[in-house]
């Protein structure tokens, strides 16, 4: 799954939409409704992005996957979206949890920077108890003391993936971009989600990624995308793990 942060202008869109297909994503992911740090910050374009996003994904004929924040924009962000992402920072938003899973639309949950895989797995079973059995599970990075990078926050836990699969049955797909929060350590990382058993992958993908509205350190452009796929898949097939075409 890749994309901006963003949807900003409907160019940078569907570019990126192209993109990501032809280096074989197979889900377009952006935001319009954005949980920022500062409130000061850019918010996202809310329906305008919605709108962006939707047409790039028709366009290429892929899913698209955004965020939505509030229970009062979920009926607007299921008309457009073919997956709802519930952020780190609503995790445990249960009751939030559950009008999302009523929708009956596919959901990635993603885990909270501080939750437990015991707190993730009884986060996704709001989910599964409302009849929602679409749902796969995304590990972002973990807050921890050292990150290695005095600007960032998180890291990345490879060791839940099997942690996971030993005991549950849901796919888990793993963001090594806002894990790493830093654009030179993504390739790398991504490599190591794919050795080490994740279902997939969500990395952010920009035109110019210095110039991303939102977390422009840690976006990858077209060319390092396209490349590190096939990368992927080389590893994946290592380790025997299905990698589609
Ligand atoms: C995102 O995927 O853009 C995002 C805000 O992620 P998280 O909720 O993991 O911080
Ligand atoms: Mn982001």
């Amino acid at each position: 799954i890749a994309g901006p942060d963003s949807a900003e202008t409907q160019e940078q869109t569907i570019e990126t939409a192209l993109a990501a297909k032809e280096a074989g994503s197979t889900g377009l992911r952006g935001g319009a409704f954005k949980p920022r740090t500062s409130p000061y910050t850019f918010q996202g374009m809310g329906e305008e992005g919605l709108k962006l996003l939707r047409k790039a994904g028709d366009m290429v004929e892929l899913p698209i996957v955004t965020e939505v924040l509030d229970v009062e924009d979920l009926d607007l962000v299921c008309e457009y979206t073919d997956m709802i992402q519930i952020g780190a920072r609503n995790m445990q938003n249960f009751p939030f949890l559950t009008a999302c899973a009523k929708t009956m639309k596919p959901i990635m949950l993603k885990r909270h920077y501080g939750a437990s895989l015991r707190d993730w797995l009884g986060a996704a079973e709001y989910i599964l108890l409302e009849g929602n059995n679409k749902l796969i599970l995304c590990e972002r990075g973990v807050s921890v003391p050292h990150t290695h990078r005095s600007t960032s926050r998180f890291l990345i836990d490879l060791q839940v993936v099997p942690a996971l699969q030993e005991i549950s049955h849901l796919p888990i797909v793993v963001d090594p971009s806002h894990a790493t929060f830093w654009r030179p350590w993504v390739p790398s990382l991504a490599k190591a989600c794919v050795a080490v058993g994740s279902n997939g992958l969500m990395m952010e993908v920009h035109p110019k990624p210095k110039e991303a509205a939102v977390d422009p350190l840690q976006a990858i452009d077209y060319e390092t995308f396209g490349s590190l796929v096939i990368q992927l898949k080389e590893i994946g097939k290592a380790c025997n793990i299905d990698v589609g075409n």
